[in-house]
């Protein structure tokens, strides 16, 4: 029991924090940022809990997902017309109302909000590595707070099968399993999968019950959850466990389907059937990315399919499974949707095309008249690192701040106007090659997830990076409040320093005479890449460094004949992608681009086993005059790319 005195002294300090979260400040905190908000004067206080009516418009009296906000003398009132609105109305309630019981107070507003686009997704990776049921509730929980209303999860690759089929149970039995616990471990190995049970067997699936109750889940949170069975690639698992699907008819031999094989046809669709049996989305992702498709040139059955469907090529081939398989879904009323790879050798006539390399294919898809959701992966792919990476857990590689996801605009000015109402929306993705526990996904997702959810939600003139900066710490706080393993925001170190400065030195802005071409693949900013003052950041493909698969040679012209007491260049090395330092640097000096002397050969020292991202300066400090500098860094004996981003002269 609290005495009088102890009561006192508690509500005056209930009093004090309550004040000091429900000003005007916390209506400008809600993250997705709302459509429209208006201040009026004066406010509105309340003891514990605020009066609030709901008010139910008739439906389509409001635009579908939107609610209306207004706090003024009588308390909030909030106002919907489908079950979307007043769920998100909720949401915000809950962002914007203390938690704390005492007096508090909201100014008098209104806020009126609807989502820029009805698909706000992000995707699960199951396969490389299975996550837990709870984990996936929690995070349709978080996603649910942001106002996110898809859950694409990816079932099936070759790492592991996740679902219960109950027509072919060695899916479950033996595909979903392997001896090693990590992807990684596994795919060095001999990538083998064990028999359900087997002593130190890893893996999983999900039971038909249990996905049920996930779409039940996810649906009370409007959320939908769109499966993903991969076609016709990323099938080893399955042809592992049923052989006579692939065209080797062997296990161990194939990732296609063969498209030539009736018995597919009966698989994929047995398969399809139960899995829409058990979800009920709009959509179901079909994949269809990344299909090698060697086998098919060879194969008896997919040569006769060819040849009896008048095909030319093996994209068609592709195309082919791809329309059947949307007939068949189409006729059990729902659509596809897959990866932009399925519009090599013509895309399905109702499919939705997910953009993932680059945009390019989502334009195309448009301007074919098809709906879009954006994910490309030079923004949408939190698998990249999200700091610096000599602090973040072992990536993919690459570097994706929250900046440069909170950055993209999926309307680009090169989309047709007319076909801008095909773009529904964006997702984020988060391939799990190198994510191992549920912790290391989560801390993934948050806050990169919330930066899509505002992309997705939010009108593009509300968006602002700055601010958003600061409601992403505030929204995070509540995250890790309720148990979320996020990302520390608050001591982000940040893209390289020099990177984010730039660099004066003598050779800026000189002229560079390549000794060897530039090379197509990383070309930077071209010729003037290694004087632009530029430097390069945490990834190579940041278009600050220059790539080459040859020695890197070239002379810079320092326009008069002057005193040079340093030269240098820094070079990265990322094993993993191919990327090595250099087997040595000479450094060559001339007052006429003649006569060359020598100033140094600088070798290299750096480790070509080390498994992390480094970066080695190779220069000299010297005591010369001249006016051309030759700098010739020597391709590694391993081969690979060497990057350069700057070669400096002071
Ligand atoms: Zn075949």
């Amino acid at each position: 029991m609290l005495t009088n005195r102890m009561y006192r002294i508690l509500s005056t300090f209930l009093l004090a924090i309550t004040f000091y979260v429900a000003d005007a400040q916390t209506i400008t905190d809600i993250t997705p940022s709302p459509a429209e908000i208006t201040f009026k004067e004066g406010e509105y206080h309340f003891q514990d809990q605020p009066k609030v009516r709901f008010i139910t418009l008739p439906e389509g009296r409001m635009p579908a997902e939107s609610y209306r906000i207004k706090v003024d003398r009588k308390g909030i009132s909030v106002s919907y017309s489908d079950p979307a609105g007043a769920f998100y109305a909720q949401i915000t309630l809950d962002q914007l109302l203390p938690d704390t019981m005492g007096s508090s107070s909201l100014p008098y507003c209104e806020i009126y909000d609807y989502p820029r686009f009805p698909y706000r997704g992000l995707h699960f990776d199951v396969s490389r590595h299975f996550r837990s049921l709870d984990f996936l509730k929690k995070q349709i929980d978080a996603m649910a707070m942001f106002k996110m209303n898809r859950m694409h999860i990816h079932l099936t690759d070759a790492a592991g099968w996740r679902m219960q089929i109950d027509s072919y149970p060695r899916l479950t039995q033996f595909a979903a399993w392997r001896q090693q616990h990590t992807w990684k471990d596994w795919w060095a190995g001999e990538r083998l999968y064990a028999e359900e049970g087997a002593p130190e067997s890893h893996g999983g699936y999900y039971t038909k019950e249990e996905l049920r109750e996930l779409v039940e889940y996810a649906r009370q949170r409007h959320i939908e959850i769109i499966p993903e069975i991969e076609m016709p690639s990323h099938s080893e698992e399955v042809l592992a466990a049923y052989p006579e699907l692939g065209c080797s008819g062997q296990a161990y031999k194939d990732s296609d389907f063969c498209v030539g094989n009736e018995e597919v046809f009966r698989f994929l669709e047995t398969v399809l059937e139960e899995v829409m049996d058990v979800f009920p989305s709009e959509f179901i992702h079909i994949g269809g990315d990344e299909a090698g498709k060697q086998h098919w040139k060879t194969c008896p059955k997919c040569q006769k399919r060819m040849q009896d469907e008048g095909m030319t090529s093996v994209d068609e081939l592709q195309s082919y499974m791809i329309c059947r398989i949307e007939r068949f879904v189409n006729s059990k009323g729902r659509r596809i949707i897959g990866w932009d790879e399925i519009l090599q050798g013509g895309l399905a006539p109702d499919a939705t095309v997910m953009s993932w390399r680059g945009t390019e294919g989502g334009i195309k898809a448009m301007e074919m008249g098809h709906d879009v959701v954006m994910s490309p992966g030079r923004y949408c792919y939190l698998d990249h690192a999200q700091d610096a990476p000599f602090k973040e857990p072992e990536s993919i590689g690459g570097y994706l701040p929250l900046d440069s996801v909170y950055v993209y605009e999926p309307a680009e000015p090169s989309m047709p106007a007319d076909r801008l109402h095909h773009l529904k929306g964006v997702q984020a993705n988060l391939w799990s090659e190198y994510v191992v526990t549920d912790e290391h996904a989560e801390y993934m997702y948050w806050p990169r997830a919330i930066a899509i959810a505002e992309t997705a939600w939010s009108q593009p003139q509300r968006k602002n990076l700055d601010d958003f900066r600061r409601r992403a710490l505030i929204a995070l706080d509540a995250l890790r409040q309720k148990g979320y393993h996020t990302f520390d925001l608050a001591n982000e170190y940040g893209e390289r320093k020099l990177a984010q400065t730039g660099l004066e030195h003598k050779a800026k802005g000189c002229k560079v005479i390549y000794n060897k071409p530039i090379q197509e693949w990383y070309p930077a900013a071209g010729e003037t890449t290694f004087t632009d003052g530029v430097i390069g950041g945490w990834t190579y493909s940041d278009k600050r460094w220059q790539g080459f698969l040859s020695d890197i040679d070239v002379t810079i012209d320092l326009e008069e004949i002057q005193q040079i007491s340093y030269v240098g260049g820094t070079f990265m090395q990322l094993i993993g992608p191919g990327v090595f330092m250099p087997q040595k640097v000479d450094i060559l000096v001339s007052e006429d681009g003649e006569e060359f002397t020598s100033v140094a050969t600088v070798w290299n020292d750096v480790s070509t086993s080390a498994p992390e991202l480094l970066f080695r300066s190779f220069d000299t400090i010297c005591d010369v005059r001249a006016r051309y500098v030759r700098y010739h860094a020597y391709r590694s004996t391993m081969r690979g790319f060497l990057f350069l981003d700057e070669v400096v002269v002071n």
